[in-house]
């Protein structure tokens, strides 16, 4: 699959696990110069590999494919996406999405506590929800920031979540742990705030998550 249809597919995976729909969220990967980012608008359904935008890491579009529409436009969210790529050596790939219960939560300006030991996937002993801010900007893209040190995922207050990692197959995955996660954490809050695993316990559990699914 080329890196373009790459994108595409994990843009319609996102819709089948139900962490996105409509023209909600963006994709990218890495290239040498840039990233490949979804187009701003464009229904996942019918996009094609032409209207995925290569652009450079201050958002100008290099060159684009024979037979690329002329009317797409890169994410509006592309400063997020290049923001963490210069960031982070480490990020292959980029998942916005805006999932329902994640989202739910960050409407509460709230993150996801260590009420359960997933939470150390996203690099940490919790997932924070970064401060709000009108989507498309270079505030929220620097309020992102904030909220990920040391973290592979946050929270977007009023908004959805963006998740990062070496390909795009992990990003996705783990864009789906942080759904499944706040779903988890709004259940077990009806019966009250559930008890938070201890700093020690979450430390231990980030270091054996170092090591986790590797075969060497
Ligand atoms: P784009 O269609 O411009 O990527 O915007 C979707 C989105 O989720 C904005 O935050
Ligand atoms: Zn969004």
């Amino acid at each position: 699959m080329t890196p373009r249809r790459a994108v595409i597919d994990a843009c319609l995976r996102m819709e089948r696990l139900g962490i996105n729909q409509g023209t909600s969220g963006n994709v990218s990967v890495r290239t040498p110069s840039g990233c490949l980012i979804t187009p701003s608008g464009v229904d996942y359904q019918t996009m094609t590999p032409a209207q995925v935008v290569h652009i450079d890491f201050a958002g100008n579009v290099l060159g684009s494919p024979r037979g690329a529409s002329r009317e797409v436009r890169p994410s509006t969210e592309w400063r997020m996406h290049t923001d963490i790529y210069g960031h982070f050596d480490d990020a292959g790939a980029i998942v916005h999405a805006h999932p329902p219960h994640a989202t739910a939560l960050a409407c509460q300006g709230r993150g996801i506590p260590p009420f359960h030991y997933m939470v150390a996937v996203a690099g940490g002993t919790d997932i924070r929800c970064a401060r709000y801010a009108t989507f498309g900007t270079s505030e929220l893209s620097s309020h992102m920031i904030e909220a990920l040190d040391g973290r592979r995922a946050c929270l977007l207050a009023n908004h959805g979540i963006i998740c990062f990692h070496e390909d795009l197959d992990r990003a996705l995955a783990l864009a789906a742990e942080v759904e499944t996660l706040a779903r988890q954490y709004l259940l077990a809050l009806v019966i009250g705030e559930p008890k938070r695993l201890g700093r020690k316990q979450m430390a231990e559990v980030v270091e054996k998550f170092k090591g986790y699914g590797r075969r060497d």
